[in-house]
């Protein structure tokens, strides 16, 4: 299989985060925080290591209030439906995902908070100067990906950032495309609640991501249960992390995460954003000359994450996978990835797209493949 679904998770993962998931098993294989012996205390040790090393990687300046969370829809959502309060008003981009969008449409369909909507441009592009627009007195978050997942297009985040600072909002930004991909620095965007999942562009295991709570920002808990902290008191803890984490952590996923990390550290981000950057221009500049293959989202020549969504000529974006796996042996991603709003404004809101998505596994050939395939069904 030529895997180009790396948008969605990548595909093969490390060696090393294979290695450490199976041997969190064996080596951190007790509860942390909860016991008072040996492999608890190691297991603990793991677990904050790794909320430490994620913290100085995404320069967040209180790691103890980077929690782990089962992915970055569930970053969201305790994001989302913790922070807002009745009455409140939420700006948040029309690039986002249905991680961000259902939860932000629930809370609005059941009468507590109002939404305003910026829309993206038929790039897929959003314009800071448009967040500020749409600001009113009652504004109690602003809310924008980082990176898109249906053009790869990058949002203008330090800009919205250096806004909610200045109005002193909170920010929300949603790095689930961008996290070890895209240089990201949440004190200097001004970003106070920061989501991402770990299996993605960090090379983690699916079902572990995180959620960062810059300090004076309060949440009210989700999910509320054992921390293995003040158990005698009826009341969720208001220390970080256990305010937001209760049960029994995933600790294989925490330490695949980790190792996904020190991939990326090994490897150099600023490498891997290279090999990325160079990768999708070449798929990019070969397909502008195949005819009858629309490509969405920013010019060329703008920097993007390495995602790729087009269409070929009339060609159903669900049949075109289809041929794409069965004649050619391609892994792609057909219809709206999660993000109807992202499709109405490019200009797919009826049919959703084809996507190739890259990853540090794919070669020059594997794009050769996929030119290959393209050309043969554009005819
Ligand atoms: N936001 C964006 C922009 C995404 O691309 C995704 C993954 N498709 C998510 C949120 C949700 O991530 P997860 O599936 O890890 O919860």
């Amino acid at each position: 299989m030529i895997y180009f679904d790396n948008a969605a998770t990548t595909y093969p993962k490390p060696p090393q985060v294979l290695a450490a998931v199976g041997e969190a098993l064996v080596k951190f294989g007790a509860n942390p925080g909860r016991g008072s012996y040996d492999m608890s205390n190691a297991t603990g040790r793991m677990v904050s290591a790794t909320r430490d090393k994620l913290a100085r990687f995404f320069n967040c300046p209180a790691p103890e209030r980077l929690v782990f969370t089962s992915g970055a829809t569930a970053s969201l959502n305790i994001a989302i439906k913790g922070l807002l309060r009745p009455g409140g008003h939420v700006v948040f981009s029309g690039m986002e995902h249905n991680a961000v969008w259902r939860p932000l449409k629930q809370l609005e369909q059941n009468g507590v908070i109002s939404l305003s909507m910026v829309p993206a441009d038929s790039r897929g592009r959003i314009s800071a100067s448009a967040f500020a627009s749409a600001l009113r007195p009652e504004t109690s978050l602003l809310v924008c990906l980082h990176a898109s997942n249906v053009t790869g297009g990058i949002m203008p985040i330090a800009k919205i950032g250096a806004l909610a600072k200045e109005r002193g909002i909170p920010f929300l930004v949603d790095a689930s495309q961008s996290a070890g991909v895209l240089q990201l620095d949440a004190a200097a965007a001004g970003i106070g609640l920061l989501a991402f999942s770990g299996h993605k562009s960090l090379y983690g295991p699916m079902g572990a991501g995180c959620l960062y709570v810059a300090p004076g920002l309060e949440l009210a808990p989700l999910i509320a249960g054992g921390t293995g902290s003040s158990s005698h008191d009826w009341r969720q803890p208001q220390s970080y992390p256990d305010h937001l984490e209760s049960g029994t952590p995933n600790v294989p996923g925490i330490a695949g995460l980790s190792a996904g990390l020190d991939f990326v550290l090994q490897n150099g981000p600023e490498r891997i954003r290279e090999k990325n950057c160079s990768n999708t221009a070449w798929f990019l500049r070969e397909l502008a000359g195949i005819r009858r293959v629309t490509v969405y989202g920013p010019p060329p020549e703008e920097e993007r994450v390495p995602v790729i969504t087009l269409n070929i000529g009339e060609t159903d974006p669900a049949r075109a996978a289809a041929i794409l796996r069965e004649k050619h042996d391609i892994a792609v991603r057909a219809g709206y990835h999660c993000t109807p709003l992202a499709h109405r404004a490019v200009g797919t809101g009826g049919r959703g797209s084809v996507r190739f998505s890259l990853g540090f596994y794919t070669t020059r050939e594997d794009i050769e493949r996929a030119l290959y395939a393209i050309e043969k069904m554009a005819g």
